[in-house]
């Protein structure tokens, strides 16, 4: 089998030499383990904190230790009743060609009811976040405005579609015209804004604002950074603001220059929390997955009928892995990143 290690940790931007390619013995499972042959492996913007050896939430990968991720495949091996060869599943196995975990640990898939690729985005972690997010932190009501960029993402095209179902207006954020143009037509936003077209953040707060006539309710936080900026005055009073990520500030984190004018640092940013009585809620998706039969049960019939749409970006082969990983950080990806293994 082959696999992905972190060889070294990026300072900044993680570039090539930060990962290594190497072969491995394939693992023989044990009592009630399954052997899987990965199929497709999701690249997500989270595995850049577990290059950090930084207290998070969750263990830094070890040096020559396996870059962790989700993928689905087919069970080859099993010392579990729970599953048979010709199985498909999800588990986490890694930035590798092969996966080997209790049984107890893998989601059984059906490949009758879809692509299994769909448990990696649209039906899995990132679409989950998403619909947890706007539904349990952001109160989304009918009437209101929601902003969320990464729009074409997994997680933000989530967002926007189950915030239009609900009846809010949608503003999407993207990176070029292409994604804001998916954003509109595919995904049903009912305006998005091209934040590489705007030098500064008050000129993207001055065309959010107009897309926006009402204010904002909902900001949505995927990237931080300038849009951040741009949005934080617009807010209404009782805004909601889910925390999710910040990806613009992943592999450099700094505050703009107009970041003070924006009310958002130090006391200023207090107190408009405070006389806005605005909600910011910070949430990691792995504390709920209680919920995950629920979100299933929700969006998977409106998957099945198109009503929620989704879309990868597939780059081939494990090797080029890592590169998909540096470019999806900065954009490079149009949809939910996987990696075609076989
Ligand atoms: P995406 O597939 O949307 O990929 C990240 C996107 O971020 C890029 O495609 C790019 O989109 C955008 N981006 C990168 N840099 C910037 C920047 N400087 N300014 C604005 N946008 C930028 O990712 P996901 O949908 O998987 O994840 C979205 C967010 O949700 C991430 O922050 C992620 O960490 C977070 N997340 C949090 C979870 C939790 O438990 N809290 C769980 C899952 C995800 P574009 O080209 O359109 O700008």
């Amino acid at each position: 089998m082959f696999r992905i290690a972190l060889a070294s940790r990026p300072d900044g931007a993680p570039s090539a030499e930060n990962f290594s390619h190497e072969a491995a013995p394939l693992p023989v499972p044990g009592e009630g383990e399954v052997l899987v042959r990965v199929h497709y492996m999701s690249l997500d913007p989270y595995m850049r904190g577990r290059m950090d050896d930084a207290k998070s939430y969750a263990a830094p990968v070890p040096i020559g230790g396996t870059m962790e991720a989700g993928g689905v495949g087919e069970v080859i091996a099993s010392n579990s009743p729970a599953f048979k060869p010709g199985d498909f599943a999800f588990g986490m196995f890694g930035w590798a060609s092969h996966g080997c975990l209790p049984a107890d640990q893998l989601r059984r898939l059906d490949p009758a009811m879809g692509p299994v690729t769909a448990a990696l985005g649209v039906l899995g972690m990132p679409g989950f976040t998403g619909w947890y997010g706007l539904t349990e932190l952001g109160r989304p009501r009918a009437g209101e405005t929601l902003v969320v960029a990464a729009a074409t993402g997994p997680v933000g095209s989530m967002v926007g579609q189950v915030a239009r179902l609900a009846g809010l207006r949608t503003v999407g954020v993207a990176g070029g015209a292409d994604k804001c143009r998916l954003a509109t037509e595919m995904f049903g936003f009912d305006a998005c804004l091209d934040h590489r077209a705007y030098d500064t953040a008050s000129d993207l707060r001055a065309a959010l604002a107009a897309e926006c006539p009402d204010g904002v309710d909902i900001y949505f936080e995927n990237v931080g950074g300038k849009v951040l900026e741009a949005v934080f005055p617009l807010l209404n009073e009782f805004a909601r603001i889910p925390v999710c990520g910040m990806v613009a500030w992943y592999n450099a984190g700094a505050l703009g220059a107009g970041a003070a004018d924006a009310g958002l640092s130090g006391p200023a940013l207090w107190r408009s929390i405070l006389v806005k009585y605005m909600s910011v809620n910070g949430f990691i998706i792995s504390n709920h997955f209680d919920r995950f039969p629920e979100f299933l049960s929700q969006v998977a019939p409106k998957v099945a009928s198109g009503e929620i749409r989704f879309l990868e970006d597939i780059a081939e082969g494990l090797e080029n892995a890592p590169a998909a990983f540096i470019a999806m950080l900065e954009g490079g990806n149009t949809g939910k990143q996987i990696v075609k293994l076989i």
